[in-house]
């Protein structure tokens, strides 16, 4: 039996046309049609004003923080649970990271923890110049009190709506509430181009300025003039339209994976000891991956025991991202809260929920938790 990977690219027939189309018309460098195409999607579909392409998600976190003029002597706050593309380039600026726990609602930040954080570091004169906020494995962040708090403190927010392409909060995009607002299209994710990003915003001429710094940051003149250090950040045209086709297919991508977290859901819910991770009534997810906890007190098996069972028979199963204040790397990092995240590392496991995974795959991954913990 092959392996079922966590989220793999979901690569269909559709994609060939699209991507041999983009070298009948040898727009395969520098810039091209595609990237146009696709950044106009990505702006109907957040009703943001302005997008540009990049080639990471991580680049468009970037570009983000240095249009907020970001650098040393500067605080960027930061949930702790997730993945370290949402830190590392508070760093590249050398600005400091801090850290805000989760709420367990949504294993989002916590909007009160957030309220603590702010207070607390105006009043050390350490006021942060921005706010990272991610919706976690798809689902969005209570976006109503985030957004208020931030409004209070006048502190712009960065969505990263890297694992949320295609969610929403009350019926708002994901991707639509930041001063900048990132996806990412590396190959885990809801739709791939391979590795790619999408930043947006409703200020053109600050997506315009990110255009300009991602190309080289060159002045249009012919022998390139150079006023500022700039970065090669561009999405190729070629993965533009690879993008594009895979976009197309948003909302089966989403059905997909929703389907995967309702039978997950309808097949392990009732197993003693196992909780499926909370979906909030404020929005709908795209279901990125579905996870699960596990209650120590009820169950001997550890997340670990869980995950070994699976790897045995060829199961990609992970455990939640580690919290970042646990990263050895960001161990002195000023972290509010912790312990909500600590609580979903030790318990938490990620299923396979790629909108590949066929329902035979599925059902051997439930029959083997199922076996696991029962024994
Ligand atoms: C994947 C991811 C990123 C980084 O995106 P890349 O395109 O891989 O650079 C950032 N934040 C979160 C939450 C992610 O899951």
């Amino acid at each position: 039996m092959p392996r079922i990977y966590l989220s793999p690219p979901d690569i269909r027939p559709e994609d060939y046309p699209a991507v041999k189309a983009v070298f009948d018309s040898n727009w395969v460098a520098p810039v091209g049609p595609d990237l146009a195409a696709f950044e106009g999607a990505l702006c109907t579909h957040t009703g943001c004003q302005a997008a540009v392409a990049l080639n990471s998600g991580t680049a468009a976190l970037h570009m983000a923080l240095q249009l907020l003029n970001i650098g040393p002597g500067d605080t960027v706050i930061c949930p702790t649970l997730t993945f370290a593309a949402s830190a590392n380039p508070i760093c590249y600026c050398g600005a400091e990271p801090v850290f805000v726990d989760s709420e367990s609602d949504t294993w989002n930040m916590d909007p009160t923890l957030l309220r603590e954080a702010l207070a607390d570091l105006s009043t050390q004169g350490k006021k942060p110049k921005a706010v990272i906020v991610v919706h976690i494995y798809g689902q969005c962040a209570d976006m109503d009190e985030i957004m208020a708090i931030c409004t209070e403190y006048e502190v712009p927010i960065i969505e990263d709506a890297a694992e949320a392409l295609g969610a929403d909060f009350r019926g708002q995009a994901a991707g639509s509430f930041g001063a900048f607002s990132f996806f990412s299209f590396n190959g885990n994710k809801i739709i791939t181009t391979s590795g790619g990003g999408m930043l947006v915003s409703n200020n053109r001429e600050a997506i315009q300025r990110a255009r300009y710094l991602a190309t080289q940051a060159r002045q249009p003149v012919a022998h390139y003039e150079h006023t500022e250090i700039g970065f090669n950040y561009r999405l190729s045209n070629v993965l533009a339209g690879l993008g594009l086709s895979q976009f197309n297919d948003l909302g089966r991508r989403i059905a997909q994976r929703k389907a995967h977290f309702s039978e997950y859901t309808n097949h392990l819910r009732e197993l003693p000891g196992v909780e499926m991770m909370p979906i909030s009534d404020q929005g709908n997810p795209n279901y990125w991956l579905t996870c699960l906890t596990l209650d120590r007190e009820s169950i001997k098996a550890s997340r670990d025991d869980v995950l070994a069972a699976l790897e045995a028979e060829d199961i990609e199963a992970r455990p939640l991202w580690k919290p970042l204040h646990l990263q050895p790397v960001y161990e002195d990092v000023l972290t509010y809260g912790g312990a909500v995240a600590e609580g979903l590392f030790e318990a938490g496991i990620c299923l396979p929920s790629g909108s590949s995974l066929r329902a035979e795959e599925r059902e051997r991954v439930i029959e083997n938790i199922i076996k696991v913990l029962s024994n």
